[in-house]
C-alpha cells in the first residue's frame, strides 16, 4: 500500500454516489488516495495506519435505491445543528448529524457530521429538484436549505473539506492541496446599447419616480443628454472591460446570447458589428454562450462559429437535470449559472468548480461546474440603494470566504452596469475585484 493510502470502509449501497464525493474530495482536491472496503456497520471508517476516524452514514441511510423513489419529507436535511470545529474552535453546522460533540484521541476521531453525504447534498443539488420555481422558472431561493437558514455566505463544502484534511493531519497524513485563488470575470451580454430608441430610458425614470429615487432621476436625464451630445451609449463598453481584464492578468468570459427576442437579447448576433466585437474580444478572452429562454440548444450553438464550451443562463435559469443533461449532450463542458439571483454567496456550498453528478442518470458526468459567487445587481438590486463602502465591505466577505480556501472568486458584472449615472458611484468596487 503507497504510504499516502488510507482505507474507506462502508456498507455496500450507494456506491456510485459515494465514490463520487470520495474521488472529488480525496483523489482530486486532498490529493489522498483511497481504496474502498464494505462492511456492515452503519457507520464509515477512515482508517490510515492504525487510525480511525468515524462519522455517520444519515444521509444515504435514507436515499431510497432510485432517485424516483426519493420522497423528498423524508430525505430533506432538517434545522441546521451547530458543532465547535476541533480544529478551529470556529462553529461548524450540520444538516445531517448526530446529537454528540466531536471527540478527538490520538488514534480514533469520532465525527458526529455526515459529511460526505452533506456534500453530495450540496454539489448535485438534489434539492432543486423538488423546491417550487419562481415566475422565472427558477427555483426559489428562499426555501433552499442554505438561504432559509442565512448560511449561504460561507462555503460549508470548502469547510468539511479542511476539517477531514486537518483529521488526517493530526492522524500523520499530510494533504497536498495545490490550488491558488483566482478571480473569474464574467459579464452577461443582455443588451449592447441602452439609447436603441429615443424613448429608451424612460421606463426607469418611471420607476425612479415610484420608488422616490429622485436623485437618481436627475442623473439619467443627464446620462441621457450625454449621449445625446456625444452619442456614446454607456451600456457600449465591452472592449473597455475586456481591456481592464487583460491589465490586470485575467481571462474574462463574456456569455453572448444568441436569440434576438423580447425574453433574451436586443441584439443580433450575426450582425457584423457583433461578430467583429466577439471576434477581438476573443482574442484574449473567452466567448460563452449566455443560454437564452425559450429556444433549443441546439439551434442556438448553430449561431456561433466556433461553438463555444462554456455557457451562463439567462436570468440563471437553470432546470436539473434536463439544462444540463442537454448541455452534455452538445458537448458544453462548463456551467457557470449556478450562483444566486437575489442574493451573494455560495449556492453548491463551495467555491471550487466540480464535475456535475446527474443523480437522476446515477452517475458522474463530463460537466463541470464554476459556481457564481456573486451578480452586481444581486448585491443590493438594480437601483442600490447602499453606498459603495457598504457595497464593497458585503462583497469582501464573500472575497475573504474564497480566499481564504483558495478558490474561484467567479463574479457577473453586465455591461450595462458600469457607465450608467446609477452606477458609475460602483465602478471602483468592480476594479477592486479585478484586482484581487
Ligand atoms: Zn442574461
Amino acid at each position: 500500500m503507497a504510504i499516502n493510502t488510507i482505507e474507506i470502509w462502508t456498507q455496500a449501497s450507494h456506491l456510485s454516489a459515494k465514490q463520487y464525493v470520495w474521488d472529488y474530495c480525496f483523489s482530486e482536491i486532498l490529493d489522498i488516495s483511497y481504496t474502498i472496503h464494505i462492511h456492515e456497520a452503519k457507520e464509515i471508517f477512515l482508517k490510515f495506519e492504525d487510525k480511525t476516524m468515524f462519522m455517520p452514514d444519515i444521509f444515504f441511510e435514507r436515499y431510497p435505491k432510485t432517485f424516483h423513489q426519493i420522497l423528498w419529507d423524508e430525505l430533506q436535511p432538517q434545522n441546521p445543528k451547530s458543532y465547535t470545529n476541533p480544529f478551529t474552535q470556529e462553529e461548524i453546522i450540520g444538516l445531517y448529524a448526530m446529537d454528540r460533540h466531536f471527540d478527538v484521541k490520538e488514534k480514533e476521531i469520532h465525527c458526529p457530521i455526515d459529511i460526505f453525504g452533506s456534500i453530495f447534498f450540496f454539489l448535485t443539488r438534489i434539492e432543486e429538484y423538488f423546491l417550487s420555481r419562481d415566475a422565472y422558472e427558477r427555483v426559489d431561493e428562499d426555501q433552499q436549505f442554505l438561504i432559509k437558514h442565512k448560511l449561504h455566505e460561507k462555503p460549508w463544502v470548502n469547510i468539511y473539506m479542511t476539517l477531514v484534511e486537518n483529521c488526517f493531519k493530526h492522524f500523520g497524513l499530510p494533504s497536498k492541496n495545490l490550488r491558488s485563488f483566482s478571480v473569474i470575470p464574467t459579464v452577461d451580454v443582455d443588451m449592447r446599447h441602452k439609447y436603441l430608441k429615443s424613448t429608451s430610458g424612460l421606463k426607469e425614470i418611471g420607476y425612479l419616480f415610484k420608488n422616490a429615487r429622485l436623485s437618481l432621476v436627475w442623473d439619467l436625464i443627464k446620462d441621457k443628454i450625454q449621449y445625446f451630445k456625444n452619442k456614446k451609449d454607456p451600456y457600449d463598453c465591452l472592449e473597455e472591460m475586456a481591456d481592464m481584464f487583460k491589465t490586470n492578468g485575467l481571462e474574462g468570459i463574456f456569455f453572448f446570447l444568441p436569440i434576438h427576442d423580447a425574453a433574451n437579447a436586443t441584439y443580433e448576433l450575426s450582425h457584423p458589428e457583433v461578430q467583429a466585437q466577439m471576434e477581438g474580444i476573443g482574442r484574449h478572452h473567452d466567448i460563452g454562450l449566455h443560454l437564452a429562454r425559450n429556444h433549443s440548444l441546439e439551434l442556438q450553438l448553430e449561431k456561433f462559429q466556433p461553438k463555444p464550451k462554456k455557457m451562463r443562463a439567462h436570468f440563471l435559469k437553470i432546470t436539473f437535470p434536463n439544462t444540463y443533461q442537454d448541455a452534455i449532450s452538445q458537448d458544453i463542458s462548463e456551467d457557470y449559472s449556478l450562483g444566486y439571483h437575489h442574493h451573494i454567496g455560495f449556492r453548491s456550498g463551495i467555491c471550487y468548480d466540480y464535475p456535475w453528478f446527474d443523480i437522476r442518470a446515477n452517475q458522474k458526468t463530463m460537466l463541470r461546474i464554476f459556481p457564481l459567487c456573486l451578480m452586481e445587481i444581486a448585491v443590493d438590486g438594480y437601483y442600490p440603494k447602499i453606498n459603495p463602502n457598504e457595497f464593497w465591505k458585503k462583497s469582501e466577505q464573500i472575497i475573504l470566504e474564497t480566499k481564504k480556501y483558495n478558490g474561484n472568486f467567479v463574479f457577473l458584472w453586465h455591461n450595462s452596469n458600469l457607465k450608467t449615472a446609477i452606477w458609475r458611484p460602483y465602478r471602483a468596487i468592480f476594479e477592486r475585484f479585478i484586482e484581487q
